[in-house]
């Protein structure tokens, strides 16, 4: 963390929200800065434009989803600009949703054509048979020591993961990668399909993003009672819709 005025500010980035922030996914930078501060750390919280250079020196940044569209330019100027590929191998955390997970791959589809990725994560994507779309949920990788994961999926790209990376989760309902597995991490770098959004619905997912990004490895407990209301309801929804 950056030592600001004597204090050490946690700065996280906001990635591109004109193109990539889709159902919810700006909650995610207000969820992360929230439970920060509650634990007494200060924030800092920049919003990038795909017109502006990507500050390199942050703690944390944020990839929402997007439509092909603006997925295929926001990968082309992530890619010409070389600011995240520079925070991630200086061991800042990167958290991406959807399109912005896809991204971080070698290559994903978009608009029928192949796009090239980041390359930052072993994995790749292309076109599944139908569009994902509904409660996604999955139990946790066993290495990360989070509850299962709750989110809502909406997108037509299946991904494909290389023995570089380790599936977030594997699903019980709905669809993520493949329909067996979802999302992908590698050291601090971590994709989802879930969108909801995600850390709103993950809590402990955001946690974990703030124990990488601080070293600090327990955090002080919060109040989880409206979180928990949000994780059982939507628990109860994937289940209804199995029934
Ligand atoms: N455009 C991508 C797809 O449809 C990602 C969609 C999204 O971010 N919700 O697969």
């Amino acid at each position: 963390m950056a030592a600001v005025g004597g204090e050490s500010t946690l700065r996280i980035v906001w990635v591109y929200p004109d193109l990539l922030s889709t159902y919810g996914d700006r909650g995610n930078l207000l969820i992360l800065a929230r439970r920060a501060q509650l634990r007494g750390m200060p924030v800092e919280t920049i919003e990038v434009r795909s017109d502006q250079p990507l500050p390199t020196a942050a703690d944390i940044y944020l990839i929402g989803g997007g439509e092909d569209g603006p997925q295929a330019l926001g990968a082309q100027r992530l890619i010409a600009d070389g600011g995240l590929r520079r925070a991630a191998e200086q061991g800042s955390v990167v958290f991406a949703v959807c399109a912005g997970y896809q991204l971080l791959g070698g290559s994903f589809f978009a608009k029928g054509t192949r796009c090239a990725g980041l390359d930052l994560l072993d994995l790749h994507s292309d076109r599944g048979p139908s569009r994902a779309v509904g409660e996604l949920a999955g139990e946790m990788d066993f290495r990360l020591g989070l509850p299962p994961l709750s989110g809502f999926e909406n997108h037509g790209g299946r991904t494909h993961l290389g023995p570089g990376v380790t599936a977030l989760a594997r699903v019980t309902t709905g669809i993520g990668n493949d329909g067996e597995t979802e999302g992908a991490w590698h050291g601090k770098l971590l994709g989802t399909y879930s969108h909801g959004p995600a850390l709103a619905r993950n809590p402990a997912l955001a946690d974990l993003l703030l124990r990488w990004a601080t070293g600090v490895s327990q955090l002080a407990p919060l109040d989880e009672t409206w979180t928990d209301r949000l994780r059982t309801e939507r628990m109860a929804a994937v289940v209804a819709a199995r029934q």
